[in-house]
């Protein structure tokens, strides 16, 4: 179950990095919300409570959606920033919210080159994949309970089976998933879908000898970690990465260059909850800073020496 909630194994894991994240989420008595962790299937998605949210001052013409950046260059004065279509948008100050794993790669060129400090925190914290595997039957054959557990000999086999054809899901749907997540879910992304079914298939023939298994009339594997805009779904915190790393990975650059998102939370990395937060302090903080003409940033240490003890904000 470590696995499946923190996407990696606890070997690979800061175990009191995780703690936080999982007592400041579900632990009302450390100021988390609820110990309830639910499957929201609201049809709108994440994407309607940003749009909601942004309805209430953006206009349109303010926005650019559907291009991507391929460079940013920053310096004292300001932040530009380069898109696939040839545009070159400039400002004063620029707020980054790109996943731990697209800035780990070299989807986006930076100049001046990210400095040591940065690269280092960037590098040393970890992007987890977190799979979804879709599958829909002509008709229920399985579990009567949401979830269901499958124990293989090797780790990470197809271990997490959830049904969505039951009451308050979608009943009837013949509808269920498999989480995969780890060293495994990044095996499979490399698989044509072709396999990975055959395989999945292989897991529900192990889990039901006698029932003869349909073939699917639908599959849906999204591959977040080969995906050029996640590459992963959500960070993990490696027992290697220390307070100062994170400082480093939350720091600004040339006191222009703002980093944000999941990753960047002390108290909830991984989480979308952590995106939210962490998004809406970095706007305050910049909003701020323009107010008064200007501020230092976040700071940086340009070496990290040591693990000092963890103090929260
Ligand atoms: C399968 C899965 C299940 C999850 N389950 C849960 C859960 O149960 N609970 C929970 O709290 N969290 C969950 N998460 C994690 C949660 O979704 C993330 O923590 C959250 O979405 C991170 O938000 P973010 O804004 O930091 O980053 P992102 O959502 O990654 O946003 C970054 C944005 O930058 C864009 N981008 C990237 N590169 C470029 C580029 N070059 N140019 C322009 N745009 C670019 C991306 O398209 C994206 O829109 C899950 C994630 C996945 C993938």
């Amino acid at each position: 179950m470590f696995d499946w909630e923190y996407a990696q194994t606890p070997e690979q894991t800061s175990w009191i990095a995780s703690s936080w994240a999982n007592n400041f989420t579900y632990d009302p008595d450390q100021g988390g919300f609820s110990d309830g962790n639910l499957l929201s299937i609201d049809q709108r998605g994440f994407a309607h409570l940003i749009k909601a949210e942004a309805a209430e001052f953006l206009h349109k013409e303010q926005l650019v959606l559907n291009v991507t950046v391929k460079a940013v260059k920053y310096s004292h004065d300001g932040v530009t920033v380069k898109l696939v279509n040839g545009t070159t948008l400039s400002a004063d100050y620029a707020i980054m919210t790109f996943s731990l794993g697209v800035l780990q790669n070299d989807d986006v060129k930076f100049e001046p080159a990210l400095p040591p400090w940065k690269i280092e925190a960037i590098e040393s914290m970890t992007m987890a994949t977190y799979a979804k595997i879709f599958l829909q039957f002509p008709k229920k054959f399985w579990f009567d309970t949401q979830y269901a557990l499958y124990a293989d000999r090797e780790r990470g086999r197809y271990p997490v089976w959830q049904s969505l054809d039951i009451a308050g899901f979608f009943p009837d749907s013949g509808i269920v998933f498999v989480t995969v997540t780890g060293d495994y879910s990044q095996r499979i992304e490399a698989l044509p879908d072709s396999q990975v079914q055959e395989e999945v298939l292989g897991v529900l023939r192990a889990m039901y000898p006698n029932i003869t298994i349909p073939e699917p009339e639908a599959f849906y594997f999204p591959r977040w970690f080969s995906d050029p805009l996640y590459r992963g779904s959500y960070s993990n915190w490696p027992s290697s990465f220390v307070r100062d790393h994170h400082k480093n990975l939350r720091a600004t650059l040339q006191r222009r260059l703002w980093f944000t998102g999941e990753a960047m939370s002390q108290k909830y990395f991984g989480f979308l909850h952590g995106a939210y937060f962490e998004g809406e302090a970095t706007g305050h903080s910049v909003a701020d800073c323009i107010a008064h003409g200007g501020c230092p940033g976040l700071p940086h240490v340009e070496q990290v020496r040591n693990a000092a003890p963890y103090v929260f904000n």
